[in-house]
């Protein structure tokens, strides 16, 4: 199978079993999402999802949390990783987007990555997920599912992954291919134990070729035969 074979066989799997794939993350409008997005890193979606109703019923919009310090913010998200250093960067991104940009969350991914705490990661969720745009964010799930396929190949971060999965996946399918990536890395390629007994493409997977590949390996080894014990001399 070369490669984009293996890219159209993925694609028409998760087409068929995952028309609609969204992220998990709870918003109402680009501003949360932003805040959202921001707070979800090296956190998990539900922990953000169970901090974010406190805070933007304190802050509803960007104007208001633009006059919040960090010392404001940090009570309210404590409970998630790096709260300080989250803090932090939610009150200088909300000052930014309010003096550079009116408060409006702009849809360019290099303006994006202008504001505090939004990386490239950050800035291709927010384009793809907020303005549909062709942008495919990397985050570790993104990573390790498309190594394990064969969708990358020797990528040795996520901007490399990127590059390759921009390159053979179709322009229409990169936001969406984003959270199936996604999606199948939290539920059944899971980092430790990928769930390859349940995982619907073993068969366009390179990881589980090579695994497959290596038990034949293993069962066509002879068996040794053992020494006949030596009886000895009575
Ligand atoms: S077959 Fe296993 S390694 Fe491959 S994608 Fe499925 S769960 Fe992941």
């Amino acid at each position: 199978m070369n490669r984009h074979e293996r890219y159209a066989a993925i694609l028409n799997y998760f087409r068929k079993e995952r028309p609609v794939a969204e992220t998990e993350l709870e918003y109402t409008n680009p501003y949360e999402l932003l805040v959202a997005v921001i707070l979800s890193a090296q956190c998990t979606d539900k922990r953000v999802n169970l901090t974010t109703p406190h805070l933007f019923e304190r802050y509803p919009t960007v104007f208001e949390l633009a006059t919040a310090t960090s010392d404001d913010i940090f009570p309210l998200i404590r409970s998630i990783s790096y709260p300080n250093n989250k803090a932090k960067h939610l009150a200088g991104m909300a000052r930014k987007l309010v003096d550079d940009f009116g408060g409006e969350v702009p849809a360019s991914i290099d303006a994006l990555q202008t504001l505090p705490g939004v990386g490239r990661k950050t800035a291709n969720v927010v384009a793809s997920v907020v303005f549909n745009m062709p942008a495919m964010a990397v985050d570790t799930h993104v990573f390790r599912v498309s190594a394990r396929l064969g969708l990358t190949v020797r990528a040795k971060n996520p901007l490399q992954a990127e590059k390759q999965l921009v390159k053979y996946i179709p322009e229409s399918d990169i936001a969406m291919a984003h959270h199936w990536l996604i999606l199948h890395g939290r539920y059944t390629c899971l980092a430790r134990t990928p769930k390859c007994e349940t995982c619907g493409i073993t068969s366009h997977c390179q990881y589980f070729e090579k695994k497959a590949g290596k038990k034949k390996l293993v069962k066509k080894r002879p068996v040794k035969l053992k020494k006949p014990e030596s009886k000895g001399r009575t």
